[in-house]
């Protein structure tokens, strides 16, 4: 049992409510704009010139996507004999965020011996616990050439228009470069974040300073590269909006060189301890066979407060999360000690702030208050130090947030802040609808649009198949498991979905959907079982994670599969091995 004065705690409840209130915005998700509203949406790496002649050819699977998702499927796809396939990808190679996001700094704060995935198969070992940027991306391309993808990719294409043809129950796919493929099997995999968005600010246009965001970085203008410093900064004033998970790891590379830097802050992070370390070699050839699925497992366990588990990463997240605060209390005396729990955890971040920090009136501004669960925590070691130095200004809006923007620079309080340059570190869509994270509507049996089947949000059998859009699969954790490690979600969705298209052609399937009756049952499902979660979130700050606060249904259709991964990987696992496909409505062929 821990011991916490109870004073504090509700001091601390009191100040959360607060620093709420000052944060709830009735726009909700609707505040965010996207990139290519204000031209900021070019792909920076990719040859512009870049052509190629359509193909028109007929294949079993099209997998939309080239991140970790995508090229997981095509994998699984492999291992259970599938050749067929099509990758199709807007950038101009395999990685996903980590093709994107090239910002200096960038790096994973997961540790890269669970995040890396298939790292048994390729005898790859990591340089570092937390591998930077630039070696996740070269991982994706040895993934690419070790596996054999790159030969089934389209890169640089983008999709026009996909419809279902119910006489031949196959997909029609066009693509925006005249590609015209017909598939059985579509697997939506582009990405948990991968539609990048600005900030809602009035007169954001009008900025007349070079702007970016963080995933569009442009190094022809800051100089150096991922891993040079930014030459050109030293005589510029730069802004930077957003103090989340990327804001934390670009703060300190500008702080290098930067002339100036001025950090606008909504809501502080909660930064914890870092500490980055080389990967023993001799340990790492040490491990047993099997030992990566094992270790993604008990992180997975770990960090969903299986308190029962051994912590086999012993890191700031296994720490931090050991505990589920967020599970509903049975007595009162569980209740205190959750709250106390959670409390002293954040009260950790908070004293941190205090230690590191030499400006009392700053670190008062950078400790965060709300609940460990209301946002992802951030580890870093040269973030909260970066505030130490001359050249480095917080300029807190006291949960505002920027409303607002001239042609020399943002505007709070009534001051303006003349920049020559301004980072957007504002993040990306998460619980928007679907179809605009796809970029096209699906067009499903009986000429269905996705947008109109899905206008009040997700529905859906387990966030994976939905009715009327038959052999479609959707990877994205709305309606689904949720890992804090991405990559072991994405190997558990891809896994399910390979299954069943392996099931489907060896059964001979020719279609399979969710039907309506399962989708109401899975949704209730998951309703039953997010009290906990719902009941925790009423305190927290708004975030991507509860929808920016949304009262609405489509955040309410948003519901993530409550608890740990792991069960609802056991759920899928058990459904496939009823054997009877339940929920579902399947067409044999013909
Ligand atoms: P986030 O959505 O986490 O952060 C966006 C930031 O922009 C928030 O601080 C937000 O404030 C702020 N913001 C939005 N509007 C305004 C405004 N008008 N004025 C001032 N500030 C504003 O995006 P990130 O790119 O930082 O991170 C997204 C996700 O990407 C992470 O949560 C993580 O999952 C992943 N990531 C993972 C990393 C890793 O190491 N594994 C590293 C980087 C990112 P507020 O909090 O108030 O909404």
């Amino acid at each position: 049992m821990t011991s916490t004065d109870p004073s504090s705690l509700a001091a601390a409840k009191a100040r959360y409510d607060d620093e709420r209130a000052k944060r709830v915005r009735d726009e909700g998700v609707g505040q965010y704009h996207s990139l290519n509203e204000y031209q900021l949406d070019q792909d920076p790496w990719a040859d512009p010139n870049f052509t190629r002649d359509p193909i028109i050819e007929e294949v079993e699977v099209v997998i939309l996507g080239g991140g970790f998702a995508g090229m997981l499927a095509a994998t699984d796809l492999l291992r259970r004999g599938i050749t067929s396939f099509r990758i199709i990808e807007k950038a101009a190679d395999f990685g996903g965020t980590w093709y994107w996001n090239r910002y200096p700094g960038c790096m994973c704060d997961v540790d890269a011996t669970i995040y890396l995935p298939l790292l048994e198969e390729t005898g790859y070992m990591p340089t570092e616990r937390y591998a930077s940027a630039s070696e996740i991306f070269a991982y994706c391309q040895l993934l690419g050439r070790h596996f054999g993808l790159y030969e089934h990719a389209l890169f640089q294409t983008e999709i026009e228009s996909l419809k279902w043809d119910d006489d031949a129950r196959r997909w029609d796919l066009v693509s925006k470069r005249g590609d015209q493929i017909r598939t059985q099997f579509f697997i939506a995999a582009g990405g948990l974040m991968h539609k990048a968005k600005l900030p809602g600010i009035e007169g954001i246009e009008l900025f007349e300073g070079k702007a970016f965001h963080t995933t569009r970085w442009d190094y022809d203008y800051t100089g150096g590269s991922p891993t040079e410093s930014m030459d050109h900064l030293r005589d510029k004033v730069v802004g930077i909006i957003g103090t989340g998970a990327t804001s934390v790891q670009v703060v300190p590379q500008l702080a290098r060189t930067a002339k100036e830097v001025y950090v606008f802050q909504r809501t502080p992070s909660a930064v914890g301890v870092r500490a980055q370390m080389p990967i023993d070699a001799e340990w790492f050839r040490s491990l047993p066979a099997g030992w990566q699925q094992e270790r993604m497992r008990n992180f997975t366990e770990v960090v969903t407060g299986n308190t029962e588990e051994v912590d086999l990463l012993g890191d700031g997240w296994t720490a931090a999360m050991r505990v589920d605060t967020q599970t509903i209390p049975t007595t009162d005396e569980q209740r205190a000690e959750l709250e106390s729990i959670d409390f002293e955890v954040m009260e950790g971040f908070r004293r941190r702030v205090d230690e590191v920090i030499e400006d009392k009136e700053t670190a008062e501004k950078l400790k965060p208050w709300y609940g460990k669960h209301c946002k992802r925590l951030c580890f870093h070691d040269e973030y909260l130090q970066s505030f130490n130095l001359p050249n480095v200004h917080l300029v807190d809006t006291d949960g505002r947030g920027v409303r607002e923007m001239s042609a020399a620079g943002p505007i709070v309080d009534g001051k303006e802040f003349p920049l020559d340059l301004l980072i957007f570190a504002s993040g990306f869509e998460v619980t928007t609808g679907l179809v605009d994270r796809l970029g096209f509507d699906p067009v499903g049996r009986d000429d269905v649009l996705l947008s109109e089947r899905w206008h009040d949000g997700t529905h859906s059998l387990h966030g994976v198949i939905t009715a009327e859009f038959p052999n479609l699969f959707v990877v994205s954790f709305i309606q689904a498991g949720f890992g804090l490690n991405f990559v072991h979600f994405l190997s558990e969705s891809a896994n399910h979905i390979t299954w069943l298209i392996k099931h489907c052609l060896t059964e001979g399937i020719a279609s399979i959907e969710a039907t309506v009756e399962a989708e109401d049952e899975w949704l209730q499902t998951l309703w039953k079982r997010s009290g906990a979660i719902a009941q925790y979130n009423k305190t927290c700050t708004p975030s991507y994670g509860n929808s920016e606060g949304a009262r609405t249904m489509l955040a309410a259709r948003g519901a993530v599969y409550p608890g740990s991964l792991m069960a609802y990987a056991a759920l899928l696992d058990d459904w496939r091995n009823a054997g009877t496909l339940e929920g579902t409505r399947v067409v044999p062929n013909s």
